[in-house]
């Protein structure tokens, strides 16, 4: 049995210091907005090279509060990927303002910088790239045009903490980046969380008060706020995590390495191609094949866990059919949800595992 992604040797590895964090917690008396949490922002800050960090209740929180402290809303426009998890959209739609979805480079699986300037009007306020699968977006081209056109933008973390473009870390790269910790993403906590990281200081105040009920001091609403919030279990959690973000985004590395190593040269498998820039964070390992069925029949008749990152792309599931975005809208989104299968990875997973799902694909795609 090789599982998808192994969570049972998370506590078993941390176990000692989780249960520590658990007991300063409990013993400590103050479980929202203390100690651990302002600890935890600075450690994280630190991390990722940018002066603040703000701590949040989620990663889709984390992406919505930015465009609200922006004040962005109805007759605004944001830039996003076609290809994403649905969250990256909800975040617009839930301040009101237009979705202006970007098709990814052929072969996935970020946003196209290419495309981007056909898509800018006079609307046009942000742009929402994700670093999806732990890739990094191109970031050095999306920054440029942000810039040629005065254009806010806010990185899509959730799948890339630790991850480098050209030596310098995701959530540093932009205006601002949105972090989510929830349990299975590179540094996930044991339950809900997420963070903001950016160098501007008005922003993250602004981000302090609109998590705490739009209020700077108690019982004084400034504006009228959210309660999104990191609590102090899970910021404790979470320095014990960040202390080893880095050598198990390495594991995940080798993972990755071996996977390449061993799936090479097999016909109709597409695999992940790292540009020569980027320095990805391996959150999913994913293949394309136009055989997809037949290998999640194969993978799952020997107990190998595999998932489909994502079966339906944002414009076409129900949530937004207001749109009125039919199939065929973002074809390169289309082609992409229909071929990609993730393989089982994380930072426990015995490189002899990786070998055994690697042959299962050859003999299945090649017999
Ligand atoms: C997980 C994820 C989110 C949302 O994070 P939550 O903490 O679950 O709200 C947003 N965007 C992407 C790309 C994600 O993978």
């Amino acid at each position: 049995m090789i599982p998808f992604l192994d969570m049972k040797s998370v506590y078993a590895e941390l176990k000692p210091e989780l249960d520590a964090a658990y007991h300063r917690v409990m013993e400590s008396g103050w479980f929202v907005l203390g100690k651990e949490v302002e600890a935890f922002e600075a450690e994280y800050a630190a991390f990722c090279g940018t002066k603040h960090c703000v701590g949040l209740a989620n990663g889709l929180e984390a992406l919505e509060l930015v465009l609200r402290a922006w004040d962005l809303g109805p007759g605004d426009e944001v830039i996003v990927p076609s290809n994403t998890y649905i969250a990256t959209w909800l975040a617009i739609s839930a301040v009101g303002a237009t979705i202006v979805p970007v098709e990814p480079t052929p072969g996935g699986p970020n946003i196209d910088p290419d495309r981007i300037a056909a898509a800018i009007t006079r609307r046009t306020k942000a742009i929402m790239p994700v670093h999806l699968y732990g890739e990094p977006a191109d970031m050095e081209a999306i920054g440029a045009l942000a810039a040629r056109h005065g254009l806010k933008v806010v990185e899509d973390v959730a799948q890339a903490q630790g991850a480098k473009v050209r030596g310098r870390r995701t959530g540093a790269l932009g205006d601002a980046g949105a972090h989510s910790f929830f349990p299975s993403k590179n540094i996930g906590a044991f339950g809900d969380g997420g963070a903001v990281t950016t160098d501007d200081d008005a922003l993250a105040e602004r981000l302090r008060v609109l998590r705490n009920y739009g209020s700077r001091v108690k019982y004084v609403n400034l504006e009228r706020g959210y309660n999104s919030r990191l609590d102090e279990m899970q910021a404790a959690f979470l320095r014990v995590r960040l202390a080893k973000l880095d050598e198990w985004n390495e594991r995940r590395r080798l993972v990755a390495a071996r996977y390449d190593d061993k799936l090479a040269g097999i016909a109709g498998l597409g695999l992940p191609r790292v540009p020569q820039w980027a320095e990805p964070v391996w959150h999913l390992y994913v293949v394309r094949t136009k055989r997809r069925a037949d290998l999640v029949k194969a993978l799952e008749k020997r107990g190998i866990g595999s998932l489909i990152h994502y079966p339906i792309p944002p414009h076409l599931q129900q949530a937004y059919a207001e749109l009125g975005l039919p199939k065929g809208s973002y074809p390169l989104a289309e082609e992409l949800a229909e071929a990609v299968l993730s393989l089982p990875m994380g930072p426990h997973m015995p490189l002899d595992a990786v070998d055994e799902v690697a042959n299962v694909i050859r003999e299945t795609l090649t017999g």
